[in-house]
């Protein structure tokens, strides 16, 4: 098994736990990732740029993970295979050539 199929087995393992489960379709696992993405969001808010502070930066981020981890493995995704297929599209849109060193969106280069 995998980190990161021991990782999803562990937070599944908490959801069951708690049979929780039953509040976990695909719809509320995105809306609760959107939200754990806007509380990290907030810990930026009003401050420079690497101001966060890094405890609930760490908190905010794993929560983050978690609901992305939990959606994947509510769809059967690969975590890996997903992650590797879209850096691949990734690389395909934004070539090395055209794109180091600038910020622009691929449809920009
Ligand atoms: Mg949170």
């Amino acid at each position: 098994m995998s980190d990161i199929q021991q990782l999803i087995a562990k937070i599944r393992a908490f959801r069951d736990a708690r049979d929780w489960e039953q509040f976990h379709n695909s719809k509320d696992l995105a809306v609760a990732l959107s939200i754990e993405a806007s509380e990290l969001l907030e810990l930026f808010l009003w401050k420079g740029n690497e101001d966060a502070n890094p405890d609930k930066l760490k908190n905010e981020l794993a929560d983050v993970l978690m609901y992305a981890l939990l959606l994947a493995d509510k769809h059967g995704l690969d975590v890996k295979q997903i992650v590797e297929d879209k850096m691949k599209l990734n690389n395909e849109k934004y070539p090395v050539e055209k794109a180091k060193g600038t910020a622009k969106k691929y449809n920009e280069l």
